[in-house]
């Protein structure tokens, strides 16, 4: 489970929401991005994806052996495709901030153009871009992370 902390500037009032970071989600059949919290994962990806309760998290641990019958190993590579699915249509959010107009967004960064939702600036930074620079608002501090001591 991953600490909790807080993001703030060392130098004005500027501050990341707590928890910040961002959020996994997977792409439902109309593109429509649910996001998913822990430990329920499995079963809304499955919900999501119309998979069968249980495919995803019984899996992937039996590779096939050459003595599986037939029917074990159809098994197999049905649930296999259907684990695949399920790691195509999944990705991360990450919380992100643009440094022009200072709005909040979340973008899947291996997925998502660096683009502003309301200026269409390309000055979009996401937590860790952030960490350790200067302060997108005052633009002297630096933005520095506090341990809260809470973890998830
Ligand atoms: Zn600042
Ligand atoms: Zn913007």
């Amino acid at each position: 489970m991953p600490p909790i902390n807080k993001y703030e500037c060392n130098a004005c009032e500027f501050e990341l929401p707590m928890g910040w970071g961002g959020v996994a989600y997977v792409e439902s059949n109309d593109g429509k991005r649910i996001t998913l919290t822990h430990p329920i994962e499995d079963s809304v990806r499955e919900r999501v994806l119309n998979i069968p309760p249980g495919t995803l998290s019984s899996f992937p641990h039996d590779k096939p052996k050459w003595w599986w019958l037939k029917k074990r190993l159809n098994t197999y590579k049905k649930n296999k495709e259907m684990y695949d699915l399920a790691r195509a249509r999944s990705g991360f959010l990450s919380d992100c901030i643009c440094i022009d107009c200072m709005q909040k967004q979340r973008l899947d960064l291996k997925k998502d153009e660096r683009k502003c939702c309301s200026c269409s600036s390309v000055n979009v930074k996401s937590l860790r871009d952030l960490l350790g620079n200067l302060c997108p608002k005052c633009k002297k501090g630096v933005i520095t992370e506090i341990k809260t001591g809470i973890w998830t």
